[in-house]
């Protein structure tokens, strides 16, 4: 194929993904990343927390070179599609008590851009008047796909180190389709466009950003904490989540290129369905598994597991300070199966602290067996004793 015949097959190509829904396409060649450094400092810093999937051997070696993962690929299509519904209270909410990030309001995006990636890979074949090898990745693949995005045109990543595009903002999912075919590369976005803002750094509850090099680290990051995170979270890091069960959009809703640019997407794919986009954390501490399963069967927000989204929304009642959430987080603390959900449930009960609470606390404390359990209703015990004195 040469340049000119190129330029045509990936201008048709282009046309067909907006159409898709895909509001960026652009194309990359299959180098190495430029910042293979910076990731592995990232990682050598341990600021991917627990996330060992991120940093084991296969990732790092396959992350070095997209060629690793898909020897014959000649070219890389970086694709977006734009997320963002506005702004959203569920029907009868005063608050936004029980925040989800906007990317989960909707059907499971790995599956809603996937099926769109298939589709574009029909019509590469027909454009390319043959089968063409291609492997598809959204999110999950073993590749530096905001650097790719980035080196096809699509945009800049930002100090929040999203990737920004001057037309859409921020509020983008990535996909990819690595191709068996050359195409001619897009120039990579050069500019950086956050110039002097620091917005998203000063917003962030957690300090979780650092500004040079643009790194989070994911220890301290609420998305991480209420998504990633397994099992117990640090008590002394339960406040930060404030109203967030699943996720954290602050270092988003605050960046000016999202407040300027950030257009509607009526995307049915991504709209809120069902609960969202906001969860009741008492409606939550309610729901059993089978319940668990079904409303979130095809949702981003089942990737916590029932015992991941239950521990937020118990931190989310201790945070509230709420006392109309007691005979919820007592009927949690005694009967819930998970001794996870039991542990937080108990925190969140030591927050309230009304009279009622020791008395429940100890009744617990009575039929507890789990160690860690106990260990936590001794704690709300002594905070809420520390209190009176
Ligand atoms: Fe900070 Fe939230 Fe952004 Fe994480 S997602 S870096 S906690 S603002
Ligand atoms: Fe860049 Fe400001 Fe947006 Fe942060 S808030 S990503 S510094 S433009």
């Amino acid at each position: 194929m040469n340049v000119k015949q190129g330029l045509q097959y990936v201008d048709k190509i282009k046309a067909h993904a907006y159409d898709l829904g895909f509001c960026l396409c652009g194309v990359t060649t299959p180098e190495p990343p430029a910042h293979l450094d910076e990731y592995h400092k990232w990682l050598a810093d341990g600021l991917h927390a627990d996330m060992e999937y991120m940093g084991n051997e296969r990732a790092r070696h396959s992350r070095a070179n997209p060629k690793e993962i898909f020897p014959e690929c000649k070219s890389i299509l970086v694709v977006a599609t734009n997320y963002y519904q506005g702004e959203f209270l569920s029907p009868g909410a005063a608050t936004t008590y029980g925040k989800v990030a906007r990317y989960a309001w909707g059907k499971d995006y790995h599956t809603v851009m996937k099926h769109r990636l298939q589709q574009l890979m029909v019509f590469v074949e027909s454009v390319a008047g043959k089968p063409v090898k291609h492997r598809l990745y959204v999110d999950t693949g073993p590749l530096l796909e905001r650097e790719l995005a980035q080196r096809a045109g699509l945009g800049w990543i930002g100090k929040n180190t999203m990737l920004i595009n001057h037309d859409v903002g921020s509020w983008t999912l990535l996909a990819e389709a690595m191709l068996d075919i050359w195409l001619p590369p897009d120039d990579p976005y050069i500019d950086d466009r956050c110039g002097s803002c620091t917005f998203c750094i000063d917003e962030c509850p957690t300090d979780a950003i650092m500004s040079e090099p643009r790194r989070i680290d994911s220890n301290k990051c609420i998305s991480y904490l209420t998504i990633e995170h397994r099992g117990a979270i640090p008590v002394h890091k339960r406040v930060d989540l404030d109203d967030w069960v699943f996720g954290c959009d602050i270092c988003q809703d605050v960046c000016p290129w999202n407040n300027r640019f950030a257009k509607v997407e009526h995307d049915v794919d991504f709209s809120p369905s069902g609960p969202l986009p906001h969860l009741s954390p008492h409606n939550l501490l309610n729901m059993d598994q089978a319940e668990f399963s079904k409303k979130f069967s095809g949702s981003p927000v089942k990737r916590t597991k029932r015992s991941g989204l239950l521990r937020n929304a118990s931190v989310v009642l201790g945070n509230r300070v709420d006392n109309k959430s007691i005979h919820s987080l007592a009927t949690s603390l005694t009967g819930d199966p998970d001794p996870i959900i039991r542990a937080h449930s108990a925190w969140a009960l030591g927050q309230i602290g009304d009279a009622n609470v020791v008395n429940l606390l100890s009744d617990a404390q009575e039929n507890e067996i789990d160690a860690d359990v106990l260990i936590e209703i001794q704690s709300a015990l002594d905070e809420l004793s520390n209190q009176k004195e």
